[in-house]
């Protein structure tokens, strides 16, 4: 029987969505990897009793997370019955419906059929009623854009999500789809995009966007899968993602051409009396439009590790300067 840490919110910073009520821990958990059906049943639960633990209260889905597809939500829906069930309104879960799901022409991308068929399945699988947000997964060339914001829109009005989101919209994709939600009424409140040192076009591109909407971001691969931690400074280790057959997004190479470049931001780190991955993620969170950042964990020594990050979230000029000039060389 699991019984939550009473001090778990003491440290944990929250940050609210824009000028939405609804406010996030500054570190969430992400489930796209380590809670499929190929994944140790105990590790994934003691990952996420570790995060509640730690205070973070929001945790990331979508339909396809596994592998297999919809097997981190059908493990997430186990834990959240045996575990966290009595907490079920301290925490925030959200899902998405974007990419490939199911076969055929309606298990995929932004439709109407898609999502709110996505959505039912999701709910389903967690066991729930309704999630906190639900997210489109990506933009989706062939379909209007209102059909899209329509089906999030209805998910909300059936009582299936309490707030929508978007992920990998690009900065005119945002305005055009945001432009639908205000006359739908719809409690649109997070966009989620790929933000890390290493993928900083959202700064110039999106955040300006959000700025000018009062509207929050969740960046995710926030350590960059790892390469912005300490792991792969001498090799790759056995028991890593780059080193998994199940990672096709993280290949041995980037580690090569990404080597110098870590072994300089690490020593800024050190510097700063902080390990890489705590100053990776207080970097992504020096933005005042992130309100916060997800990182994946294997196991939950590295969320004890990462929550540190929040011990010294400020940075001088001279250190933005040299994290720049490494980043630029
Ligand atoms: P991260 O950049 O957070 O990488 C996670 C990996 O980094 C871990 O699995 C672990 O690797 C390593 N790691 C984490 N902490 C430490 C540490 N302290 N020391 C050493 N290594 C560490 O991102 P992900 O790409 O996994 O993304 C996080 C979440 O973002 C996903 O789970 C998902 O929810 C979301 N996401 C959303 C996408 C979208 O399109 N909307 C796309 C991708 C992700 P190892 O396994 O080697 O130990």
């Amino acid at each position: 029987m699991y019984t939550a840490n009473p001090t778990r919110y003491d440290k944990m910073v929250y940050n609210h969505l824009g000028n939405s009520g609804l406010q996030l821990s500054a570190l969430g958990l992400g489930l796209w990897h380590n809670f499929g059906s190929v994944d140790p049943y105990d590790n994934q639960r003691a990952i996420i009793q570790q995060a509640f633990d730690l205070g973070i209260t929001y945790f990331d889905l979508a339909n396809n997370y596994g592998p297999i597809p919809g097997s981190a939500e059908e493990n997430f829906g186990h834990i959240l019955a045996t575990d966290l069930k009595p907490y079920r309104d301290e925490i925030v879960i959200a899902s998405k419906a974007g990419y490939d799901m199911w076969p055929g022409p309606y298990g995929n991308w932004g439709s109407r059929k898609s999502i709110i068929a996505s959505a039912d399945q999701s709910l389903k699988r967690m066991g729930l009623d309704y999630v906190d947000i639900f997210y489109t997964h990506r933009p989706d060339p062939n379909t209007d854009v209102f059909e899209t914001a329509q089906a999030l829109d209805t998910l909300v009005r059936q009582g299936k999500a309490l707030y929508v989101g978007i992920s990998n919209y690009n900065g005119a994709q945002t305005e055009a789809i945001m432009k639908c939600f205000k006359e739908l009424h719809t409690p649109f409140v997070i966009h989620q995009p790929r933000y890390n040192m290493f993928n900083r076009q959202p700064e110039t591109d999106l955040f300006p966007v959000l700025k000018a909407n009062h509207k929050a971001a969740v960046g995710f691969s926030s350590l960059c899968q790892g390469l912005l931690t300490d792991k792969y400074l001498n090799g790759i280790p056995e028991n890593s993602r780059a080193a998994s057959s199940n990672s096709p997004f993280l290949h041995p190479s980037q580690v090569e051409q990404t080597l110098k470049t870590v072994k300089a931001l690490n020593e800024v780190a050190h510097a700063r009396n902080q390990a890489l991955a705590e100053m990776a993620l207080a970097w992504n969170l020096r933005n005042p439009e992130m309100a916060c950042v997800l990182i994946g964990a294997s196991r939950p020594e590295q969320l004890l590790d990462n929550v540190k990050a929040l011990d010294n979230l400020a940075f001088s000029d001279d250190e933005l300067s040299e994290i720049d000039r490494i980043l630029g060389e």
